[in-house]
């Protein structure tokens, strides 16, 4: 069923489901795997309450919720110059290089797999539009976004995490606004975009800990599952983030 042609709620399944999931990523949201059960209710209701204001949520994701949704995604467009590669090589996004390929003499998994991905994931940034409606007062931008190979090699850096798959976030003031920021949002994120703090679960999204990003936050989707993966889920434009998959 394509997205948007009918009202949804628990019991459907299908493509427009999974839609439903990716742009309702920031509300407690998991992976879009189109099955539309208690977790999809309680991201359905978590929007009525906390965007639509709704005081009695229904968990029906009627046509109301879904225009509500498209105003959502206009009030919140992306920095799409903030999310391009900056290594004046590659057109913003990287090349598609190295899909399959792992690091040498690592285990073939997702944090070392060298694929360019075809942009950045959809659920990151539809998760950025929650985080940002739920701090307004904090200016977020972004700090990285793409990074791909050639990039990498500029910066002597091995990690591919920032090859679709990840997006930090700034941000601003002092060293130590920054950190305590930085701390405050990490533990928001978990809380209602459902993100674990570190790699451990499969299919949550993972914030780096501050260890790692003292003065930002890194948000990624390495855990996902290769299904979850698939080049339909990467955007490089703001048509490629609002298409209906
Ligand atoms: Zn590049
Ligand atoms: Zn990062």
């Amino acid at each position: 069923m394509r997205y948007g042609m009918r009202s949804i709620n628990k019991g459907c399944e299908g493509r427009d489901v999974q839609e439903l999931q990716i742009r309702l990523s920031g509300f407690v949201g998991g992976v879009p795997d189109g099955d539309f059960g208690p977790g999809t209710e309680r991201q359905v209701m978590a929007f009525q309450r906390d965007v639509m204001a709704q005081s009695q949520p229904s968990g029906v994701a009627d046509m109301e919720t879904l225009e509500a949704l498209e105003s959502f995604a206009a009030q919140h467009p992306m920095n799409w110059q903030d999310l391009a590669c900056p290594c004046g090589v590659c057109r913003g996004f990287g090349q598609g290089l190295a899909q399959g390929e792992y690091r040498a003499e690592q285990p073939h998994i997702e944090a070392y797999h060298q694929y360019e991905y075809a942009g950045i994931h959809r659920s990151l940034l539809w998760a950025l539009r929650a985080i940002i409606h739920y701090h307004p007062q904090l200016d977020l931008t972004i700090s990285s976004g793409y990074r791909c190979s050639v990039n990498n090699r500029q910066k002597g850096r091995t990690s591919t995490n920032h090859h679709g798959k990840a997006i930090d976030i700034a941000t601003h003031g002092s060293r130590e606004q920054r950190m305590m920021q930085s701390d405050r949002l990490r533990d928001d994120i978990m809380h209602q975009c459902n993100a674990q703090l570190g790699w451990q679960h499969g299919n949550k999204k993972s914030l780096e800990p501050a260890n790692i990003a003292p003065t930002w936050v890194h948000l990624d989707v390495r855990c996902f599952a290769p299904k979850f993966l698939g080049d339909e889920h990467f955007c490089r434009n703001p048509v490629e983030l609002d298409r209906p998959l």
